[in-house]
């Protein structure tokens, strides 16, 4: 398809941490609008946004942000979409592209929808790609490269919608798939979901332990748990709402999760080796895949 069909006049970003700020930078470096406009909901982010110098311009309002914009990329906390869409549905240019980041897709969808007028195409998204940091200055344009962005359009999405929202993503490196929301939300209950609040919940146990083993596990923490602390310091508010927002599916998948873990109880208590020794195999195997699929 021809680039220049995707270009945008104006690009209104509501939000700009480290999704948005990211996406800003790559929309910027790749020349895909004429315009990039930012908002963010706080005077000082606006003024660290400004100082940053990666959009053309800061507005101080959300209307006057989306007013003239042909696509608008709402990065914010999956629990403030729907009143974002709120605002700014009514002032949203006939034909406009509507698009989010949001790490829950069936909530996001449920929230923003409604709000959206029909003359406006909504292309729901979520970039697997992302640091523990927050804020516009943690942002950095290769953040998506290598990695995959999940667009999940509800049936009806205009096509051509999509496939502007589709390049934009490819622009900045990544490789695109579509499924549906549902699908989405199962997907990334067991792919990110789960493994955070595990990471939550180990580390949340280490801080109950008294002071003396709890220096011990800091000071030996290369033993796997530094791992889990790394995940384990994401944004406590972006979590929150992800499991709250896709408590379905994380319900679901701790369900089978925690019948995998009764299973490998019991075969460390039978000394069940054959068993511990085919499972640890097969998660060696996972790794492999991993590796070989570059998402390292
Ligand atoms: P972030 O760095 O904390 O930035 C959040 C942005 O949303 C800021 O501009 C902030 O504005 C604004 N905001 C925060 N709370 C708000 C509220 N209640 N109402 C309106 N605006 C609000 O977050 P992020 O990591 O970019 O995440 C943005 C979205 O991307 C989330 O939906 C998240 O699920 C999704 N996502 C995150 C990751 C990740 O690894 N971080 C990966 C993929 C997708 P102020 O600073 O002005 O308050």
């Amino acid at each position: 398809m021809n680039k220049k069909s995707f270009h945008f006049k104006n690009v209104s970003l509501i939000g700009a941490g480290l999704i948005g700020g990211s996406l800003a930078r790559v929309i910027k470096r790749e020349g895909l609008a004429d315009r990039v406009t930012a908002y963010s909901r706080r005077p000082e982010t606006r003024q660290r946004i400004r100082e940053l110098g990666f959009v053309d311009n800061v507005a101080d309002d959300i209307v006057t942000a989306v007013a003239d914009a042909d696509l608008v990329v709402v990065s914010v906390p999956v629990s403030a979409s729907g009143s974002i869409a709120k605002a700014i549905g009514p002032h949203l240019r006939s034909g406009a592209i509507v698009t989010d980041t949001g790490s829950v897709k069936q909530a996001v969808i449920a929230a923003m929808g409604p709000h959206l007028p029909k003359q406006v195409h909504f292309v729901p998204g979520h970039p697997i790609a992302g640091t523990e940091d927050t804020g516009p200055d943690s942002g950095f344009d290769t953040l998506f490269q290598g990695r995959w962005c999940v667009l999940t359009p509800p049936e009806g999405t205009d096509p051509k919608a999509v496939s502007a929202i589709t390049n934009m993503w490819t622009r900045a490196g990544s490789k695109v798939d579509l499924m549906s929301a549902a699908h989405h939300d199962m997907v990334l209950a067991i792919t990110s979901h789960i493994p955070h609040l595990l990471a939550f919940n180990i580390v949340g146990t280490v801080s109950e332990l008294e002071e003396q083993l709890k220096l011990e596990v800091i000071k030996y923490s290369a033993g796997g748990f530094r791992d889990f602390t790394r995940i384990a310091a994401s944004d406590p508010e972006m979590w929150r709402d992800i499991f709250i927002e896709n408590k379905e599916a994380v319900l679901e998948m701790l369900g089978r999760f925690s019948e995998g873990l009764a299973a490998l109880q019991r075969s460390i208590r039978w000394e069940d080796t054959d068993d511990l020794e085919a499972k640890f195999t097969q998660t060696r195997d996972i790794r492999r895949d991993v590796i070989e699929a570059k998402q390292e």
